[in-house]
């Protein structure tokens, strides 16, 4: 539990939408922000101040705002309105006589080039200021690059002033998720999906709701997933549904990470970490799921064959791997389709997901041929497991042949995936017509066209959704120890599934 704030922040054209958004978020939200500077300018002239707990923005474009007005205009608007409400302005406005007037008084600072060089000279700025609330918000594209933003909460502390740190970007989620634990003063909250008023402004019910950060504080348990794009991962939904159903004081963070090694260094390794987030897990995937492995202390005997790591687990500052996309691949193909033992399977792909595929269709027994549009890739992948190769004959997903001689089709590629590859299947209905079992690793559509594919050739399917869930139970059982609450973890999965 900490003491810091949500505040919702609402961008319109007219006051009377403004106010009736910030009317939907009064329950929820500590404090609401009026971003006056969206308003149409007729509007922005008649402005009388509302009842309600508000901080008035009006920013102007050179700070990532949308007003136009000159630095006069704004100290002409800032000495119309109030007192009653707090307010947020940028240095070159603040003046003395509004901390009397706005509570909370904020001086802001906004980069959003991801080049700033020295933000302690951009602290300096805000803090000759009188404001009572120091604000930076910086657009990062590495997670370790929002490292000093955060760390501005030490310097302020001892400055004895408050701090509103925020790296933007989906990069810089972790502090909007992280802040309040670490004594920010506030955290911004978009209204919903699609409203955000920055970049990486995550929605108030997923902060509240999903995130729990008004419960965070710095004995928080943090685990994250580490990825070179966390933008559509669904693994922030499903851990956060088991902790929060086991009312743990834990929290699993998005940590979109541009270079391993900084990431590694900079953030997670007890010698060399310039901030201390009380790491205790992280779940890892593309691209770094063979990279990861150099930087473990140890490594578990399936990562380690496979040659691939999905899972960290962290103990007294030293990292364990494990993967656990082998027990999450195999347990619901046993469920749907039983032994496997001489099984003639065709697994499609040849990367991190094909691997554990084919590690667990081996351990249990079957025949596998791996098909791969890249010779080489596939050729050592069949060497490395002693499995059968066939090569996709024009260099992506078509297939000539009718697949024959096999009981179970693994779709291990993208191909399929919502938005990327939506309306293309790896095989036909005919191709697929004396299969007994489709199997789609891809959850994103449940139904995709593979899957339909199948469906109308009359052969059983499987979708990839158990298998997240399935990866994701193991997951928490070697972080935690204890058996998930695996229902809570479905059910957040499928909702968050059903709002995309
Ligand atoms: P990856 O390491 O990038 O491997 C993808 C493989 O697919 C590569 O061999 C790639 O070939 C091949 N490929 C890509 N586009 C293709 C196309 N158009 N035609 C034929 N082959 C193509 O990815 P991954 O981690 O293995 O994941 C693969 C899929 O499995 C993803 O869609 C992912 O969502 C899904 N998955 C699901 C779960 C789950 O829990 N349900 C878990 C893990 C993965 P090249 O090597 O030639 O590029």
């Amino acid at each position: 539990m900490n003491s810091g704030r949500v505040c919702v922040s609402v961008c319109a054209d007219t006051l009377p939408d403004m106010l009736e958004r910030a009317h939907q978020v009064e329950s929820s939200a500590d404090i609401v922000e009026l971003r006056l500077d969206c308003l149409d300018p007729d509007q922005l002239d008649q402005f009388a101040l509302p009842e309600g707990r508000f901080i008035l923005t009006l920013r102007p474009t050179e700070q990532g705002g949308s007003s136009r007005l000159s630095a006069e205009e704004r100290t002409r608007f800032w000495a119309r309105v109030g007192p009653g409400a707090g307010a947020d302005m940028e240095a070159d406005v603040v003046e003395a006589d509004a901390a009397n007037k706005f509570d909370p008084l904020i001086c802001s600072f906004h980069d959003f080039s991801g080049r700033l060089k020295d933000i302690s000279a951009s602290y300096d700025a805000i803090a000759r200021s009188n404001a009572s609330v120091l604000k930076i918000a910086v657009s990062v594209s590495d997670a370790a690059d929002a490292i000093p933003v955060l760390q501005l909460l030490d310097r302020a502390k001892r400055d004895g002033r408050r701090m509103i740190p925020i790296a933007m970007g989906e990069a810089g989620k972790w502090t909007r998720i992280l802040g309040l634990a670490h004594g920010a003063y506030l955290t911004y909250a978009a209204l919903g999906s699609g409203s955000e008023t920055a970049p990486g402004q995550i929605s108030t019910d997923e902060l509240l709701d999903v995130f729990r950060v008004k419960e965070l504080d710095k004995s928080t348990e943090v685990y994250g997933i580490i990825a070179g794009d966390t933008t559509y991962t669904m693994s922030p939904y499903v851990h956060n549904a088991a902790f929060k159903s086991s009312d743990r004081n834990a929290v699993f963070v998005p940590f979109q990470v541009a270079d391993l090694d900084r990431f590694i260094r900079r953030m997670v390794r007890p010698e060399t970490r310039e901030i201390d987030l009380n790491f205790h897990g992280f779940s890892v995937t593309n691209p770094y799921k063979q990279a990861v492995i150099q930087y473990l202390d140890d490594i578990d005997e399936a990562a380690r064959k496979i040659g691939a790591v999905n899972t960290v687990k962290v103990v007294d500052g030293k990292l364990h791997g494990f993967n656990t996309d082998v027990t999450g691949f195999i347990e619901p193909l046993n469920s749907k389709f039983g032994e496997l033992v001489d099984t003639r399977v065709a697994v499609f792909g040849a990367g991190g997901a094909a691997r554990a595929a084919i590690y667990a269709l081996k351990s249990n027994g079957a025949t596998v041929t791996i098909f791969a549009r890249d010779a080489n890739k596939g050729h050592d992948l069949a060497t490395e497991f002693q499995t059968n190769f066939e090569q996709l004959e024009t260099g992506n997903s078509k297939l000539k042949t009718v697949l024959k001689p096999f009981d179970v089709i693994v779709n291990a590629t993208p191909v399929g995936t919502r938005g990327q590859h939506d309306d293309e299947s790896i095989a036909t209905a005919e191709q697929l017509q004396h299969v007994d079992l489709v199997y789609d690793l891809i959850y994103n559509p449940a139904e995709t066209r593979l899957i339909r594919e199948a469906k109308a050739a009359g052969v059983e399917t499987l979708g990839g959704f158990d298998m997240l869930i399935a990866q994701a139970i193991e997951q928490q059982k070697i972080w935690t120890g204890d058996l998930p609450n695996v229902g809570a973890m479905s059910a957040a999965a499928r909702k968050k599934l059903d709002e995309r």
